[in-house]
Formats: structure tokens, C-alpha cells, sequence
């Protein structure tokens, strides 16, 4: 019963660290999805800036498909033999110029936001190149954290592995399998004649058959394993 307490104190170490090494991940997960929308930010304006020079260059084809056609109708315009049709023809082209220096408007617009979108793009590289930095160092460190709490895990294991040495196989499998079942605290003291867990009240008789220490006592409610933590105490002179 006294190995039986001290491998539990073991386990609880145990398990503590194992929470540690189970918290990295996420925390490495959250940095690295950071990082990622950081990216994606990134990504998105360099896009935008493609979009926009795309939009530039389709408008400059359009500017320079008016102009050739206001081109070709000037150079139509002597041809034309009646005043109507040369009116017509000279209105057309007006249309044309006017339509081509509309388009140069629209350009200049475009100019202007492509130079928004590539000092937003710098503005997001800076940003990128610092959260990477930081991101290198904290996931360094996380690494650090979880290779230390590795290495203790070990140790601790060890530790646990030598205090289980002692406990007989078919107790063991009562311990393991109470903890198992999510009861870390599988070995408890009977306090005030209660079940120092669940804390229902115990029969004398039960009470005495944990003081006997012959057989597993286990509380009948929450199947625990009882002891006496007096009988472990030296009693004070
Ligand atoms: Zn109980």
C-alpha cells in the first residue's frame, strides 16, 4: 500500500508534465497559423496589384484602338464628297477622342491605386518579415520548452517505473485500470471515517478490512483503492 502511495505521487508528477508536453503543439500551432494569414494578407495585395496592371494595360489597348480608329476616319475625312457625311464623319471622330481621353482619366485613376497597392504590399513585406522573426523565435523557444519537458518526462518515467516495481502485478492492474477509467487519484486516504475522494461515509466494517491491509479495500461508491494514512505515519513521540 505504502508503494502503491508512492507510485501514485509519481504518476501525478507524471501526468503534470505530460500536460506540459500536450500544451506545446497547439501553442506551436497558433504561431505558425499566425504566420500563415500573414501570408495570405500578403498574397491578396501582390494580387491586387496583378489585377490592377492587367485593368491598366486592357484600358491602354482600348485608348489605343480609339486613337486608331480616330486616326484612320481623319484620314478618311477628304474622301468624303457630301458636307452631311463629313460632318457625320467629323462628329465620329470627336466621339472617338473624347472616348480615348476618358479611358487616359480612368488610367491615371488606376496608375494611382497601383501605387497604393504596392506601398500597401511593402507595408505587409515589413510586417511579414517581422512576425517571421518573432515567429522564429517563439516557436524556437516552444521547441525548447517541449524538449525540456521530454526530457523530464523521461526522468520522471523512470522514476515512476522504478516505484512501480514493488506493486504487485494484480494490484497494478487495479491501479492502472481505476486510472484508466479518469480517476488520476486512485489511491486515497480514508479521512473521518469518509472516502477521502467521493466522500461517502464507510462502514466500520469496511473500515476495518482497509486497516487490515491484506486485501484491496476499494470504496464502494467510487471504486477508488482505500488506505489508512495513519498507518504510514510514524506516530509522533
Ligand atoms: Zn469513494
Amino acid at each position: 500500500m505504502r508503494a502503491l502511495v508512492a507510485l501514485q505521487e509519481k504518476d501525478k508528477v507524471l501526468d503534470a508534465i505530460q500536460k506540459d508536453i500536450d500544451a506545446v503543439p497547439p501553442r506551436i500551432a497558433a504561431v505558425q497559423s499566425d504566420l500563415a494569414n500573414e501570408k495570405k494578407r500578403m498574397d491578396a495585395a501582390k494580387a491586387k496589384t496583378v489585377e490592377l496592371e492587367k485593368k491598366k494595360k486592357t484600358k491602354e489597348l482600348d485608348v489605343a484602338s480609339k486613337e486608331d480608329a480616330a486616326r484612320k476616319h481623319t484620314a478618311q475625312l477628304n474622301e468624303l464628297k457630301s458636307n452631311d457625311a463629313y460632318k457625320a464623319m467629323q462628329a465620329e471622330i470627336e466621339k472617338e477622342k473624347a472616348a480615348a481621353g476618358d479611358i487616359e482619366t480612368e488610367i491615371l485613376q488606376i496608375m494611382e491605386d497601383i501605387d497604393k497597392s504596392k506601398s500597401e504590399e511593402k507595408t505587409l513585406a515589413a510586417e511579414l518579415k517581422k512576425i517571421e522573426d518573432f515567429s522564429k523565435t517563439d516557436l524556437a523557444k516552444l521547441e525548447a520548452e517541449l524538449s525540456h519537458a521530454k526530457g523530464r518526462h523521461a526522468e520522471a518515467k523512470a522514476l515512476r517505473d522504478a516505484a512501480a516495481e514493488p506493486v504487485p502485478a494484480d494490484i497494478m492492474k487495479v491501479f492502472n485500470h481505476i486510472r484508466s477509467r479518469g480517476k488520476p487519484d486512485a489511491v486515497v486516504p480514508v479521512v473521518d471515517g469518509h472516502c477521502g475522494s467521493c466522500q461517502m461515509t464507510l462502514s466500520p466494517a469496511m473500515i476495518a478490512e482497509v486497516a487490515k491491509l491484506k486485501n484491496l479495500a476499494t470504496c464502494e461508491s467510487c471504486q477508488r483503492i482505500l488506505y489508512k494514512p495513519e498507518q504510514f505515519v510514524p506516530t509522533a513521540a
